[in-house]
């Protein structure tokens, strides 16, 4: 244990996970198996967007003549339909052509009046234009993105729109990372699963179904096993379960110091730990490493705690692996409306409530800030970022990690 690196800084221990990263797989999946993967090639356009000139108004289409005066009186030739070419329509000045928003624009055509500014005669035969036809109404072939073009690139964590984008540039499978299996293994012998009566001194176990919800909101598959006592045999097994069966593993519980902190004991004496602790409140008593060659991370028993450290060094850890830009981590600025304590050699995550008003968005900590109270964490909407040294007084501006 002596050259473990020991309580360090947060940056530090994202570097030093970062070194052991987890094993990658590629797979090509359907789009609608696509949302919140991460892309793991550059994504080109098999087409023009749009592939053709368009109109984006329903009206008329016409030829735009400088020399005209408005009102001006033009013949209907027919109605572009929403795709095809009409042979008929071949619009010349003095010529229209009803249109559809979409629909591609007649030979001849370049410019279009929206509905509401024409008038059409009672036999349906001519319009009476009331003002120019504008050409900004024609939506130009290839204007959004010209075929050939990198619209999406390696690592882009593919969001609703994203997903949109792909089928736009004409694909119909995109190729990304395999989910991650994350391994979920929470320990304590006080632990209950949710429904069964409980005993005195014993708790409901709720950080494995919080973290779950953090894999999947990551994008990538959560295995929550059973909860394990705190015994060398038991932990020894669930260890050595998940770790072949996932990609990550995850820990509840059991680094601390105490007697019954069994993770930090087995990896201290049959894993490979690469650091314990660092300088977060709350949430100083992670460990990383790697079990039997699977990367693991020891995280607090502390509900609160446990989220924490999800979100600022697991999360950071597969985005970076899979050189990926979401989901992303915003920070805000807000204005402290109540006072929060900080630890000064640690990054302090509070768990805040955001209200957005003129001066800006507000910051209020209406809530006790103990670690084991999700009740905080569940009703808050940020998570203050002090640095070590800020001290969180009222009226101070800081960054908040939006929830
Ligand atoms: P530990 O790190 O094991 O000492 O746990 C710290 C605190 O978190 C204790 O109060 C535990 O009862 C609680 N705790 C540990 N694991 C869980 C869990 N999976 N769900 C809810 N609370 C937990
Ligand atoms: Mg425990």
């Amino acid at each position: 244990m002596s050259e473990t690196p020991y309580f360090i800084q947060l940056d530090e221990a994202r570097a030093l996970c970062s070194k052991t990263p987890p094993a990658l797989a590629v797979e090509h999946v359907s789009l609608d198996n696509a949302h919140q993967r991460t892309l793991a090639a550059d994504l080109q356009s098999l087409v023009n967007d749009p592939p053709f000139d368009n109109s984006s108004m329903d009206g008329f289409a016409c030829r735009f003549d400088p020399s005209a005066t408005y009102p001006l009186t033009l013949r209907i030739l027919g109605t572009q339909a929403a795709s095809g070419e009409n042979p008929e329509l071949s619009v010349g000045v003095g010529d229209a052509a009803r249109i559809m928003t979409g629909a591609p624009m007649p030979a001849g055509s370049d410019a279009i009046l929206p509905i509401e500014m024409c008038t059409v005669s009672e036999d349906g035969k001519s319009v009476v234009l009331n003002e120019a036809p504008k050409p900004h109404f024609v939506r130009k072939k290839g204007e959004n993105l010209q075929e050939g073009a990198t619209a999406l690139i390696k690592g882009s964590y593919l969001s609703p729109a994203q997903v949109g984008l792909c089928a736009t540039m004409g694909h119909a499978t995109v190729p990304v990372y395999r989910r991650l299996k994350m391994g979920i293994i929470s320990t304590g012998d006080e632990l209950k699963f949710p429904g069964e009566p409980l005993l005195h001194g014993e708790i409901y176990e709720s950080n494995s179904f919080g973290l779950a919800g953090l894999v999947r909101w990551l994008g990538h598959e959560p295995v929550r096993y059973q909860a394990v006592a705190d015994s060398l045999d038991g932990l020894r097994a669930a260890l050595n379960k998940a770790s072949a069966e996932c990609d990550i593993v995850l820990t509840s519980g059991g680094v601390s110091m105490g007697e019954f902190d069994y993770v930090r004991r087995i990896m201290e004496t049959e894993g490979e730990i690469h650091f314990w602790r660092m300088k977060i409140r709350p949430g100083s008593p992670p460990l990383f490493g790697l079990w039997k060659g699977t990367p693991i991370f020891g995280l607090p028993g502390n509900p609160v705690s446990s989220h924490v450290v999800f979100r600022m060094l697991v999360a950071d850890y597969v985005r970076h692996a899979l050189g990926s830009d979401g989901p992303k981590e915003w920070t805000v600025r807000a204005k402290l409306c109540d006072r929060v304590k900080s630890t000064m050699d640690c990054v302090t995550l509070r768990r805040v409530e955001l209200v957005s008003t003129d001066e800006g968005m507000m910051a209020y900590q209406p809530k006790h800030q103990g670690s084991g109270n999700l009740d905080s964490l569940a009703s808050a909407s940020g998570l203050t970022m002090l640095q070590p040294g800020e001290i969180g007084e009222v009226g101070e501006w800081i960054d908040v990690v939006v929830l």
